[in-house]
C-alpha cells in the first residue's frame, strides 16, 4: 500500500504530538471539507493549531502528516483523553459535498485501514468513531450512509487479505506432517507439491507402487 509521508517537523511536535504514543486502536473521522488528502495534511502541519490526524485518504492516496509513534488531537477528548493519546486517527476527504469522491475515498480507506488491521493483528473491534469520544456527529458522512456498512466494508477487506495468507500457507506441509512429508518427498514416494490436496486412488496406487519397488 503506498503511502505518501509529508510529516510534521519535529520543531512543531510540542504542538501537534508532543506525547510518545503506542496506538490501541483507530480512530475514523470525515474531513467536512472538499480538500484533497495532500492539501489536509500540507494545511495541518503548516498552522499552529492544536489540532491534528495521522492520516488523511482521498480517492487517489493516503498521506500521512504525523508519525505512528506520536499523538495527535482529533478526538475532542481533552490532553489525557483515550482518544487524542491511544487513537490513531484517519480523516476520510471530501465528505462535504459527498459524491463519488468521497465514495472512492471511503473505499481506500477501508482497505487501508483492514491493512492496518492486520498489521497490528488487530480485528474489527479496534475501529472506533470520533464520536465514541467526544460525542461529536463524526465521521458525519460516513455515519450518515452506515457505520456497520463501513465496518462491513473493513471486514471484507481484512478477510481479502487474510484469504491471500490462506493461499501461500496452502503450499507449506503443516508442522505436525512436516517430518514424515520431508521423508516421503526424499525416498521419492511423493513429489513433494500440494501438501494440502486430496489424495485421490490411483495416486495412491502409484505412491504404493513406488514403496513396493523399493523393495
Ligand atoms: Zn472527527
Amino acid at each position: 500500500m503506498n503511502i505518501i509521508k509529508n510529516l510534521v517537523s519535529s520543531s512543531k511536535y510540542n504542538i501537534k504530538c508532543p506525547y510518545p504514543m503506542d496506538a490501541q486502536f483507530i480512530v475514523v473521522h470525515n474531513t467536512a471539507n472538499d480538500a484533497s488528502a495532500a492539501n489536509e495534511v500540507a494545511y495541518m502541519i503548516s498552522n499552529n493549531n492544536k489540532v491534528s490526524f495521522h492520516y488523511a485518504v482521498d480517492d487517489k492516496q493516503i498521506v500521512q502528516g504525523i508519525p505512528e509513534n506520536r499523538n495527535a488531537w482529533h478526538a475532542g477528548d481533552g490532553g489525557s483523553g483515550k482518544g487524542n493519546r491511544y487513537g490513531l486517527s484517519i480523516e476520510i476527504c471530501y465528505s462535504k459535498s459527498g459524491g463519488s469522491r468521497f465514495i472512492e475515498a471511503e473505499k481506500l480507506a477501508a482497505k487501508f485501514i483492514a491493512s492496518k488491521l492486520k498489521e497490528k493483528g488487530w480485528g474489527i473491534d479496534k475501529v472506533k468513531k470520533h464520536q465514541d469520544f467526544s460525542g461529536k456527529y463524526c465521521p458525519h458522512r460516513t455515519l450518515d450512509m452506515g457505520w456497520q456498512r463501513f465496518l462491513d466494508m473493513v471486514q471484507s477487506e481484512l478477510n481479502a487479505l487474510k484469504g491471500v495468507d490462506k493461499v501461500t500457507e496452502k503450499n507449506v506441509p503443516s508442522s505436525w506432517a512436516k517430518e514424515a512429508w520431508e521423508w516421503a518427498k526424499k525416498e521419492g514416494l511423493l513429489d513433494g507439491t500440494r501438501p494440502k490436496d486430496n489424495l485421490t486412488r490411483e495416486e495412491f496406487a502409484v505412491v504404493l507402487k513406488r514403496l513396493a519397488d523399493k523393495k
